[in-house]
């Protein structure tokens, strides 16, 4: 008997989810977006569930991108962040890789390379966001010396959205943005899962879905089953003992649940070394055998309780759903004040992976 807690990645979850995503511009190529480990899902995983279909990849590593094209993967490979010195930027253009274009010393790097061989660049713009890119003021300039590199060929003018998935919306950052798009006459790339859900004359020439390829909506207004998504992980373990909570006793590390009237409490396999959130309030959602249900007390680091009150059925060995397709992630990640995003990514390595179909 191991300890029961395991992490199931769904493929079938995944490729339906990319189909759905795309068809919501399908006048654009859609880039699966694959950073943090195909956002804790298995890089190799996901892309095995995307490679017949996906129109190309987006990642952050060279690494990553190296290991995808080991792995036969002959579509465009994007690097979202471009190269990170100049030994990288070689090595972009030997493995047919494309990345963002965002600073100066990028541009630089590119100088050595050869016009036999130009890599794929997208130049990144800053239209708000404040992170990566070229204010709209500086891309003419920056694009006119790409242009003149002969180691770089100019694919894609790209930017990226702070606030596509909440009511402050897209306008703003698109209204710096679009004046540059005709006088370039390049295709866009500006969409992630929210835009290209919400903000439709954004979808340009390619989107790059991330999150909701993962079965999880960016928008805190409607869950992923509102947008057809299916969850692409599930999270579970099983409970290993119940007790039985007298009304004023409490429960955990630092007493945070005092039990208003007898509870029966059952004790799960799963805290945060696991990557469960450890910030997690009393009454976020889990499903014991499929039954609603929710935590209780303080997660620790090897266990959490749940509320067995109402489930008399439940013991010892019951399922417990942590997130999935029972468990919205991201009413989870709302009862520890997070994003799904965050829970997926920090699925620790020590818990099991199973990889369906
Ligand atoms: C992560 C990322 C995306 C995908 O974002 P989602 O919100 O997960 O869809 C798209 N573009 C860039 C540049 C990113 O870094």
């Amino acid at each position: 008997m191991t300890r029961p807690i395991q992490v199931e990645i769904h493929r079938a979850a995944i490729r339906h989810n990319y189909l759905l995503s795309r068809a919501q511009a399908p006048q654009a190529k859609a880039y699966a977006v694959l950073k943090a480990n195909a956002y804790g899902h298995g890089l190799l995983d996901a892309v095995q569930a995307l490679a017949d279909v996906a129109d190309g990849f987006a990642l952050l590593n060279i690494e990553d991108a190296v290991r995808l094209r080991e792995a036969g993967i002959q579509q465009d490979i994007v690097l979202l962040e471009g190269a990170f010195d100049a030994e990288e930027a070689a090595a972009m253009t030997h493995y047919r890789l494309g990345g963002a274009v965002h600073s100066q010393q990028q541009i630089s790097w590119l100088a050595k390379g050869s016009a036999k061989q130009p890599v794929s660049v997208w130049l990144k713009i800053n239209s708000g966001m404040n992170r990566l890119g070229f204010t709209p003021a500086e891309a003419p300039a920056a694009l006119a010396q790409l242009r003149a590199q002969p180691g770089a060929r100019v694919d894609a003018l790209m930017t990226h959205f702070a606030t596509a998935d909440d009511d402050y919306g897209v306008a703003e950052q698109w209204g710096r943005f679009q004046p540059l798009i005709a006088p370039s006459a390049l295709p866009v790339s500006a969409a992630n899962s929210a835009a290209l859900f919400r903000h439709p004359h954004t979808h340009g020439a390619i989107v790059r879905p991330g999150i909701v390829l993962y079965g999880c909506s960016p928008f805190a207004d409607i869950d992923a089953a509102g947008l057809g998504l299916q969850a692409a992980m599930t999270l579970s373990s099983r409970i290993i003992a119940v007790q039985k909570v007298p009304a004023g006793d409490a429960v955990g590390y630092g007493r945070r649940l005092v039990a208003e009237r007898d509870m029966r409490v059952g004790i799960v396999a799963c805290g945060y070394a696991d990557g469960y959130p450890r910030i997690a309030d009393n009454g976020t959602p889990v499903a014991v055998d499929g039954l609603p249900s929710g935590i209780v007390g303080r997660v620790s680091m090897d266990m959490l309780a749940v509320d067995l009150s109402a489930l008399p059925q439940a013991g010892i060995g019951s399922r417990v759903e942590l997130w999935g397709p029972q468990v919205p992630i991201e009413q989870v990640a709302a009862g520890a004040g997070t994003l799904g995003y965050e829970l997926m990514c920090a699925v620790a390595p020590r818990v099991p992976r199973v990889v369906n179909n």
